[in-house]
């Protein structure tokens, strides 16, 4: 009889080993096949009406939690939080997830992801959109349109491949007008209170230098792309855009940084992440957007949710809840 108890459990495991090396007689098991090493592409499909749908993992960033990760609670607090999630000791895990979205007549890219070379040493853990786009067999070339949520680091500077080329050639770049009046003021960028926000205005002009007439703006409540509506949800940057994608009566909401990390920000909706441009008002923007999501029962797909990154969000008290959708082996 097997007892589910911590003693046992780990006692059973070591002497079945022992007993499986013991009936082979003198020859130990060994692995035949070599490890791989390396992890597995990650892409993931799924449908909207018609549309087919591509999550496209960028990889995740796992890194000491900076002391005003969340800026208004206490740092124990967020760390609490993210040792209930398993997170490694006192580190933050965030991963990153462009959608793109073929339409029938147009293939759209939301959000680049990290680019290569953005966070050194990063040892393959980020930019990896390109060689997952690769994996689900597309071309960079077909993208017609990329079109970006707000213009953080994360979201944009997939759009140069390492030699600081444009890795998307073909592509019209969509900016959301309210980020691009805010992130490419010279004004806006001889104000910025810390290092983080004088990174973030530097990165807008490095990313987007020389590119300008590539880039389209576009402004909330429209129908950027066939199918594809922004929404208006200020806050974590002044222009930060979240978009509907509709076909044949079925919606997601891509919900961009809406929140950050789900297990800290969609669980405690109230905390601001270090990032946001307007703590506040990312704040009560998340309740909006939550609010209309829950009584909706609308799929949500997260820029930083844990891949593959769709799912569905819940009310639960004061809180939030997210209940990631099962993999779907047919689409
Ligand atoms: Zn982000």
């Amino acid at each position: 009889m097997i007892e589910l108890n911590r003693r046992h459990l780990l006692a059973g495991v070591a002497a079945v080993g022992a007993a499986s090396v013991a009936r082979l007689g003198t020859t130990p098991a060994h692995a035949a096949v070599p490890q791989a090493g390396t992890q597995a592409p990650g892409f993931y499909r799924y449908k909207v009406g018609s549309y087919e749908c591509t999550s496209i993992n960028d990889g995740a960033r796992t890194f000491p939690m900076p002391d005003k990760f969340v800026a208004n609670v206490a740092k124990e607090e967020a760390l609490a939080a993210a040792d209930a999630a398993y997170m490694p000791k006192g580190m933050v895990t965030i991963p990153f997830n462009p959608q793109l979205i073929n339409t029938g007549s147009k293939l759209v890219l939301i959000d680049s992801g990290n680019g290569i070379g953005n966070f050194e040493p990063s040892k393959g853990a980020v930019g990896r959109t390109l060689q997952n786009l690769a994996a689900a067999g597309v071309d960079p070339k077909s993208i017609d349109i990329v079109l970006l949520s707000h213009l953080h680091p994360d979201h944009t500077n997939g759009i140069r491949a390492a030699d600081g080329s444009i890795a998307f050639p073909n592509a019209e770049i969509m900016v959301p007008a309210v980020d691009w009046a805010f992130w490419a003021s010279e004004e806006n960028a001889s104000k910025a209170p810390n290092d983080m926000m004088k990174n973030y205005f530097a990165n807008v002009k490095k990313t987007f230098g020389g590119i300008e007439s590539k880039v389209t703006k576009y402004e909330w409540g429209k129908e950027v792309a066939p199918g594809i509506t922004s929404i208006a949800t200020p806050g974590h940057t002044p222009g930060h855009t979240s978009f509907a994608v509709a076909s044949g009566g079925s919606t997601v909401l891509v919900q961009s940084d809406v929140t950050n990390i789900p297990e800290l920000f969609l669980r405690n909706p109230d905390w601001h992440v270090a990032f946001d441009v307007d703590g506040p008002k990312a704040q009560e923007t998340r309740h909006k957007f939550y609010d209309m999501a829950a009584a909706e029962k609308a799929t949500v797909v997260g820029f930083h949710f844990t891949f593959p990154s769709v799912g569905h969000v819940e009310k639960d008290g004061a809180k939030y809840r997210l209940i990631p959708s099962a993999w779907n082996p047919t689409i």
